[in-house]
């Protein structure tokens, strides 16, 4: 469970170098999920996609009929939902499933806005810096991961892919959508996500960037194994 409703917001800054944690950042369609759950996998470690609990709270509103740019609702919401993120990918807000909601077309367009919310990304940074302290660690992936949630992180991956590897990969797993319809969606994301104010999308300092566009998933997974050994743990 990432938090119960508000008691997480609590959690004070931890520090990253006393745990086992994988801080893996990047654009959407740079191959992040699919690397983070493998490279979890191989760790034995737990995985968090933290772009999930981005689009649960944008689900959350949206079910409430609330306006995505109501900046003090949103927070309100983000504070008191409660979200369940099991490891098979299921994911629970407040006691229903949201799971294939989340990657639909109407939480897709409005989760930008409620990521810019500061106060949705303070809780939901509370929260995740909570799951991570109560496993030890684990394998995060984000937009901040390395340069807001876990700066100190044992690694830091920026992934990256041309725009046309990305929006291909996207418009395999969106069957529903044109090629030009998802690069467009991906292009509009990438500007918020790397414009806004609070945590924009950043490469952080100290991250090793893997552009993932000539790639396979196990090559990325096997690199990522390396430079882990190399920090000595
Ligand atoms: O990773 P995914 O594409 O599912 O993320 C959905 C959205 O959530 C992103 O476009 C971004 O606006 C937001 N997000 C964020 N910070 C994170 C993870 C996701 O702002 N750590």
């Amino acid at each position: 469970m990432v938090g119960a409703p508000s008691a997480a917001s609590t959690v004070p800054d931890v520090d990253g170098s006393a745990l086992l944690v994988v801080a893996i950042d990047g654009p959407a369609g740079s191959g992040k999920t699919t690397v983070a759950r493998r490279l979890a996998d191989a760790l034995g470690v737990d995985y968090l996609d933290t772009g999930a609990m981005y689009r649960a709270v944008a689900f959350a509103v949206l079910g409430r009929g609330v306006d995505p740019s109501e900046d003090e609702t949103v927070a309100e919401i983000a504070r008191t939902m409660e979200l369940v993120l099991h490891r098979d990918g299921t994911v629970i807000v407040d006691g229903i499933d949201a799971t294939t909601q989340i990657r639909g077309p109407e939480v897709t367009r409005v989760v930008p806005t409620v990521a810019a919310n500061a106060a949705v990304r303070r809780e939901l940074v509370s929260r995740q810096r909570e799951w991570t302290h109560r496993r030890g660690g684990g394998v995060l992936e984000g937009r901040d991961i390395g340069t807001v949630v876990f700066p100190d992180a044992r690694l830091k991956i920026y992934l990256s892919a041309s725009p046309e590897v990305r929006a291909a990969r996207r418009a395999q797993e969106v069957t529903d959508l044109s090629y030009d319809a998802v690069a467009a969606d991906l292009a509009r994301r990438d500007a918020l996500d790397s414009g806004r104010q609070h945590d924009p999308l950043r490469r952080a300092d100290g991250a090793i960037e893997v552009d993932t566009s000539h790639l396979l998933i196990d090559e990325v997974v096997a690199l990522l194994v390396r430079e882990l050994d190399e920090t000595g743990e």
